[in-house]
């Protein structure tokens, strides 16, 4: 990427791609020239529609390129995928990765899980639900950043997660535990109703259910 004169590293943070708003300030002129998508007004170029910002910094100059269809953004009240990149005894950050049906959104978003948002009953810590990596199915309560995400909701909970242990993928047996099929480990979590990899009952056909 070329250098661009006058501006710090730092700086240069802001301009990336992202999900921006009509009138929403982008930079200021003398950063970038207002290019298509766009307008200046009050010492900003602002983006004159709903779209993904693209700054040419060869050029200088910014747009913003409309996003076809409905913008996906998750809203309150949305159920969605995160994945777990950080987790602390009180809090899980997550990045909502795709909605319930597993189609993507316009931009990247990063929830909050807090641990009182985990179950009704009382829970110390976060990771007696959720831990580092885990797929989660979340609800937003708050759609303003950073959002605000809640397990509390019997379909809500971990829909794939991997073995602390050994890393092999998790799978809930018939007895309802989480069981490594690699190393033996059983581990907790909160799993949700439709948790994907399950040990599957053996099918009716009577006599065929040999091990
Ligand atoms: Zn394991």
């Amino acid at each position: 990427m070329q250098e661009v004169k006058g501006m710090s590293g730092k700086g240069k943070e802001r301009f990336v791609s992202r999900l921006v708003t009509p009138g929403e300030p982008l930079c200021a002129p003398e950063e970038f020239m207002p290019g298509p998508g766009t307008y200046t007004d009050d010492g900003h170029v602002r983006a004159a529609q709903l779209g993904i910002t693209s700054y040419d910094f060869k050029a200088r100059v910014v747009s913003v390129k409309p996003v076809t269809g409905h913008p996906r953004v998750p809203r309150t009240g949305d159920v969605v995928l995160g994945v777990v990149v950080n987790i602390r005894d009180e809090l899980a950050t997550l990045k909502i990765v795709a909605d319930e049906k597993g189609e993507n959104y316009s931009g990247t978003y990063t929830g909050i899980l807090h641990v009182s948002q985990v179950s009704t009953r009382y829970v110390k810590v976060v990771e007696e639900a959720v831990k580092m990596g885990d797929l989660v199915k979340v609800k937003i309560l708050r759609d303003s950043a950073p959002y605000q995400l809640t397990l509390k909701d019997a379909r809500l909970g971990v829909v794939a997660a991997a073995c602390s242990n050994c890393g092999g993928l998790l799978v809930k047996t018939l007895a309802g535990q989480l069981k490594c099929p690699r190393c033996g480990s059983v581990e907790r979590r909160k799993t949700a109703p439709d948790y994907l990899f399950v040990e599957r009952r053996r099918r009716g056909r009577r006599g065929s259910g040999k091990r």
